[in-house]
This record gives structure tokens, C-alpha cells and sequence, in this order.
């Protein structure tokens, strides 16, 4: 059953990287890795399957390799390159369902609408400094990004926070959380986190909050009408 459902992964650094360790781990065997980065050394202390031999070597040439070990079986499709207006439409229709691993905000709401558009269900998770988000968006059902925030933040406001650096446990701990919302959703179980978030604050020992997210009346997503709907629909008529 899980042999025929295809997970995709944008981004194999700090939230990629553990996220596709824990699917293979689940002897999920059927991978699309996006990353059109080099590893260097700057990437070590987080990405703990890269060491100064893959100095060099395409994220997800690496990354591959490091997967057959775990799973000889898997099949591991790496694309070198960044996901974009262009392509992504083409190469999201391949998969089952998207984890979003990336951390560049425009690449999150491509992911947000493409994902919308064509009805693909994702899990979207970032990091920043201590802290540590995830949720599951389903289209058509429960909230998206855009039901967050209208518009992506300003780039600038993000690259001087991403210069603060991010934990590697905190982005370990969101992406094995991002695998496990794959799991759920290939294997027909509604993921635990689809329409709530998931904070994770490493500055305080063990804080984790969860919060339902509403869908916006009015989001390209159309979540909030479509929920609105089904539940005139299945009100008893008496
Ligand atoms: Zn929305």
C-alpha cells in the first residue's frame, strides 16, 4: 500500500534531512528530494548525514545515497534544482503529498498555492532561531498559509533573522514531525496536525503548544466555504 503513494520533500537541509531519515526509517520507500544547493561546511552542525567528505556533492545526491543504506529499496528520485513558478506545478502533480522543508517564505506560499490549486495535500514547517513550526494543510478542508498571512514577509526581514542561525534539535524534532504527517496521510489516517499548529519553543524546557488554525472566509484556499457547506449538508433535516 505505501509502495504506491510518492512523498515529495522541497528543501534537504535542517528540516529535509531528518524528515526523509525518518521516512525511510518507516520503511517509506517512495521519495522526491528538491535542493539545488552544494553541502558545505556551513551545513554540518545540522545536517548530521553530511561530513566533510560530501564537501561539494549535491544535498540530494547525498541525501540519496545516505537513504539506500537505510532502505536499499528505495527509490529515490533527487532533482537538483530550486522549486519555481516554472516548475513547480509540473512536479508537485507527481507526488501524493508535499513536505515543505524549505526556508525561503516565497517558496512556502509556491508551495501554499500550487498545492491548493491542484488539491495536494502538505505539511508546512519552519524554523527560526528557537522556535519551531509545523501544520498540515489539506486543501479544500483546512486552513492554509494564506489564510495566516495574505503575503509572504518582506525576504529581508527573514534573511537577517536567518543570520541568528536555527537549532539543529529544534529543526530534527519539526521534521521528524513532518514525516510522521506524511505517514498518516499516505496511510489514509488523517494527520494530527491538518488545521493546527504546532509550536515547539526550545527556549523552554519542553514547550509545546498546539493551536487550531480557521480557515479565512474569502482565501484562494476555499476551506472556510467548503467547510461551511458540508456542514449544512450533513445537518439532520428535522
Ligand atoms: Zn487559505
Amino acid at each position: 500500500m505505501l509502495a504506491s503513494k510518492r512523498i515529495l520533500i522541497v528543501g534537504v537541509g535542517g528540516l529535509g534531512v531528518p524528515a526523509a531519515c525518518a521516512l525511510a526509517r518507516a520503511g517509506f520507500a517512495d521519495l522526491g528530494l528538491i535542493d539545488p544547493d552544494l553541502i558545505d561546511l556551513s551545513n554540518l552542525p545540522r545536517q548530521v548525514i553530511f561530513g566533510e567528505s560530501n564537501l561539494g556533492t549535491a544535498k540530494v545526491v547525498a541525501a540519496a545515497r545516505h537513504l539506500a543504506v537505510i532502505l536499499p529499496r528505495a527509490k529515490v528520485e533527487p532533482m537538483l534544482l530550486s522549486l519555481d513558478a516554472a516548475n513547480a506545478a509540473e512536479i508537485i502533480a507527481r507526488f501524493d503529498f508535499v513536505i515543505d522543508a524549505t526556508d525561503s517564505p516565497a517558496t512556502k506560499f509556491l508551495i501554499n498555492d500550487v498545492c491548493v490549486d491542484l488539491g495536494v495535500s502538505f505539511v508546512y514547517g519552519g524554523v527560526l532561531g528557537l522556535a519551531g513550526q509545523a501544520m498540515t494543510i489539506l486543501p479544500g478542508s483546512t486552513a492554509c498559509l494564506r489564510c495566516l498571512f495574505e503575503e509572504p514577509p518582506d525576504e529581508a526581514d527573514v534573511a537577517s533573522c536567518r543570520e541568528a542561525g536555527i537549532i539543529g534539535p529544534v529543526a530534527a524534532a519539526i521534521g521528524a514531525a513532518q514525516a510522521v504527517e506524511a505517514l498518516s496521510f499516505v496511510n489514509g489516517r488523517m494527520p494530527a496536525l491538518a488545521g493546527t499548529m504546532l509550536t515547539l519553543d526550545g527556549s523552554q524546557s519542553g514547550r509545546v503548544r498546539l493551536t487550531p488554525i480557521a480557515a479565512r472566509i474569502g482565501c484562494r484556499c476555499g476551506s472556510a466555504e467548503s467547510k461551511a457547506t458540508a456542514g449544512c449538508a450533513a445537518s439532520p433535516a428535522r
